[in-house]
């Protein structure tokens, strides 16, 4: 529980909140830009949170507020609109205008108070983390019955219809369905998925957040998504395929031959590449070969990186200092650019492999990247607040 979220509430709503609710952020093991390809993934959830308090209005208002971001936003339920003047809270309004379109009754306003320790804009899903919330927190105070994959659906749709952004699903399952200790082996085509006991042994997994802001690169996340389609047509001429992730490694030749420009034949070469290293990391993992799982994380850094181009200079220099320290494996995680990455290295090197990276960094660049051990947590919390009387 959050004390001085209550307070706060109390304070601005003369009210008192009944809902607690928390949602934690995500890593990527592997399995990179294969979402929205139907492709194979393997998140985590890891233990940096936006929390939230909550309580009903009389009027039909949503009153949201965030500890993180400037202004305070109201809109009424039958009035919600995705328009510059919300700001950040496109994301969560979204959830109440995606409801809403799909039939449910939403009675009553409501005022929440957000707080989050997830750096926003860089690559741990801050953003699925507010939209798994905002889901999970209406279908607790509607009383609208919504197991967490459908909690995840649902906050895709948001992100996808409402706020326009032609993401894959992997970052709001990985949240809305994480487990303390598992990753979620999960395929795309289906949204079937698995948990699994990924070990490192004696190694320990690490988080860098590069803290270099995405809005300094223009992302270019929706032209590789047009690239995949644009390759997906032509090659479905050939073979009988619905998306990039039904080809084997064994028709990458033959992809070659057909997609005579090469950009094209790099994006799907890194799509078909990974989902195997998925598959082999999987393998490896029960296998118990940490050596093996180690070789396939750098490999994806290398196609995301060579391939795919979405690590660009910072993640590449992240990689290569890692490495240089110690780390037995370092690959970006989640869209790349101006964002995250994720290392093995062994226990005993933690602390100076952090001072050492943090170092290199900010001689080149200025900015301090945030390193931290992964700490896989469970999905979405809610707990009823006891309003004590005086
Ligand atoms: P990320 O890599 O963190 O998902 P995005 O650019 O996809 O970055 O999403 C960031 C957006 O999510 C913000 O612009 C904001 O709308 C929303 N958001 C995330 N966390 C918060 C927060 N604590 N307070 C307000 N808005 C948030
Ligand atoms: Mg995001």
């Amino acid at each position: 529980m959050n004390n001085r979220l209550v307070d706060l509430y109390k304070k601005q709503f003369k009210a008192n909140p009944e809902k607690y609710f928390m949602s934690p952020c995500r890593i990527n093991l592997i399995g990179e830009h294969t979402d929205y390809n139907a492709g194979l993934v393997l998140p985590a959830a890891i233990s940096k949170y936006i929390q939230a308090v909550v309580g009903k209005r009389k009027d039909n208002k949503i009153h949201l507020k965030s500890l993180n971001k400037l202004g305070d936003i109201e809109v009424s339920l039958d009035k919600i609109s995705n328009t510059p003047e919300n700001n950040w809270g496109n994301y969560p309004l979204g959830i109440f205008a995606t409801l809403q379109k799909r039939g449910y009754k939403l009675p009553f306003g409501l005022n929440i108070i957000y707080s989050s320790n997830v750096p926003i804009a860089s690559g741990l899903s801050s953003s699925a983390s507010m939209l798994d919330l905002t889901a999970f927190i209406a279908s607790k105070m509607y009383n609208i019955p919504l197991q967490n994959d459908e909690i995840a659906l649902l906050a895709h749709q948001s992100e996808t219809e409402f706020n326009g952004l032609q993401c894959g699903i992997m970052d709001e399952f990985a949240i809305a369905l994480g487990k303390k200790g598992k990753s979620i082996f999960l395929d795309c085509s289906t949204n079937k998925f698995t948990y699994e006991d990924v070990s490192f042994k004696d190694l320990s997994l690490v988080v860098i957040v590069s803290n270099v802001k995405r809005a300094l690169i223009a992302s270019p996340y929706n032209q590789r998504v047009a690239e995949c389609n644009e390759a997906l047509n032509i090659l479905k001429k050939r073979f009988n395929i619905t998306s990039l992730s039904d080809l084997k490694v064994l028709d990458l030749e033959e992809c070659k031959k057909l997609l005579c420009n090469n950009v094209l034949y790099r994006r799907v070469k890194h799509v078909v590449t990974e989902n195997q290293r998925v598959r082999d990391f999987i393998d490896a993992s029960k296998n118990e070969n940490v050596e093996l799982m180690c070789d396939l994380l750098n490999r994806s850094h290398e196609s995301l990186r060579d391939d795919y181009e979405v690590t660009g200079e910072y993640l590449d220099f992240l990689h290569d200092i890692s490495l240089k320290y110690g780390a037995l494996a370092e690959r970006m995680t989640g869209a790349g650019f101006g964002g995250s990455s994720i290392a093995v290295i062994k226990k005993e090197d933690f602390d100076d492999f952090k001072e050492k990276v943090i170092k290199d960094f900010y001689l080149k660049y200025r900015i301090k990247p945030l390193i931290f051990l992964a700490d896989i947590c469970d999905g979405l919390v809610v707990k009823d607040i006891v309003n004590k009387k005086k």
